[in-house]
This record gives C-alpha cells, structure tokens and sequence, in this order.
C-alpha cells in the first residue's frame, strides 16, 4: 500500500505544547511559556475591558517580562491613563509603549482620517506594522484572545504558530465567569469604559459600547465587514498583510 512509506510528520514546538498544555490553568501555561522562551517572549496587551487578568498573571509569574502595548495614536484618553495605573498596581516593570512609525502617517494618513476610509490600511500602519516590528527578535508571545469572543477565535489554540513565531493564549479556554471571578478575587481596577457599556475597547473611532445581550466584540468597527484588525492572521513571508485579528 501506498501509505507504508508515508512517515508521520514530527510535531513542531508549538503542536506538542500546545498538547501539554490545553487543559492547564492559564498560571501554568504562562510559566510554561517562561520556562521553554525566557528573554525571548513578549506579552502583548490592549490594556482594555479584560487586560487587567493575564496582566497580573504575568506579575506573579515574571513582572519584567517585556508587554508591548500598541498605541495607535487614535486610543481613547481613559486607556491611556489606565496603562500607566495598571502597569504601576501590578508593578510590572518593563510596559513598551510601541507607536506608528513618524514617516508612514505623514505618507499615509497626514491628517489622521484613514480610518473613515480605509480601516485596513489605519489598521495596517497603526497596528500590524509597529508590532510587526516590534516583536523582532523574540521568538513567542502571549496573548489574551479567548474562544467566548466567537468568531474566528472559536478554533483558538492554547499554543499555536504563526509566521515563525510561537503563540501562548493562555486564557483561551477561560469564559467571562471565570475572568469575573478572578478579578474580583485580586480585586483588579477595572478599565474606566467598561461602567459605560464597553465590554471590547480599541481605537475610539472604531469602537462603540454594545446593546445587552450583544456579542462583546460587537462595537468594534460596528457597521463594517470587518471583526479583526489583521495582527493574528498568519501572513506568508512577503505576503500582502491580510487585515483580519487584535489582541
Ligand atoms: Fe485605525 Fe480604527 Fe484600526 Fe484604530 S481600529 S488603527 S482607528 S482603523
């Protein structure tokens, strides 16, 4: 039979963690995550409605682990002055504040108005690009995206890979039960927007509060056909930047 000489393929890094660690306690996975990647791991972080858990987390588990946060230029002031309180309480000690490079919006978008007609490309030069770069040399990051915001995050993995890089989610499996009752247990400052009706929070143009019982995710880009901002779609090397994932 043809198949005899079909040997199997070797699972990669990110498949056979991604194995060890489906069912962990989020806790675990990330010093899993320290353990196997130490000075090359980033966590990136919105510093939004739900930033405050894996944040502090990663406090109790290694608080000079680098968080890039993604300043896009057009967040919301309340984000703003949350990132650098949150940060503080925490004590995490190396918070990267990662900013659009100068010359691209005066290319680009020279009077800050491309997100009213082209979300993609704002996103692409706002968001995608300075992570992009930002994230270099280290070879894994973290993630705070979870299954329960639906959509293409139904399939999200624990561990996954994507151009190059290992990606550690380690509240993928967590619902908003157990995300509640954590913060409350360590008594989190909760993001200002959230008492306003903001369950998902970005970039203020792009962002409205939801209706109840609406999806938490459903006042980003609200009237668009678009759900994701394109950092957690895997692009081939050279690739046209596929705009579809935030943090
Ligand atoms: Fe631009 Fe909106 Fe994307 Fe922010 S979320 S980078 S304002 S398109």
């Amino acid at each position: 039979m043809a198949y005899d000489n079909v040997t199997a393929r070797e699972p990669s890094m990110a498949e056979r963690l991604d194995a060890e660690l489906r069912d962990a306690h989020p806790i675990e996975i990330l010093r899993a995550a320290v353990a196997h990647y130490g000075g090359r791991l980033a966590l990136v972080s919105s510093f939004g409605a739900e930033s405050a858990v894996l944040l502090h987390m990663l406090s109790q588990v290694q608080p000079d682990t680098p968080v890039l946060f993604l300043d896009t230029g057009h967040l919301f002031g309340q984000t703003l002055d949350y990132r650098k309180q949150l940060a503080a309480h925490l004590g995490l000690t190396n918070v990267r504040d990662i900013r659009p490079l100068y010359q691209d919006l005066a290319t680009a978008d020279p009077q800050a108005k491309l997100w009213q007609t082209d979300t993609d490309a704002c996103c692409r030069i706002r968001k995608v690009e300075p992570l992009d770069r930002a994230l270099g040399d280290f070879a894994a990051w973290i993630t705070g995206r979870k299954r329960f915001h639906g959509g293409d995050r139904l399939r999200l993995r624990v561990v996954e890979e994507a151009d190059g890089k290992v990606k550690f989610n380690p509240l993928a499996n967590w619902g908003k039960a157990e995300l509640d009752a954590y913060a409350a247990e360590h008594e989190l400052p909760a993001h200002p927007l959230v008492a306003q009706g903001f369950p998902s929070i970005g970039c203020w143009p792009c962002t409205q509060p939801v209706a109840e019982g609406e999806d938490v995710r459903a006042g980003r880009w609200k009237g668009l056909d678009k759900t994701e901002c394109g950092i957690h779609v895997a692009r081939a090397p050279g690739a046209v930047t596929d705009m579809g994932g935030d943090i």
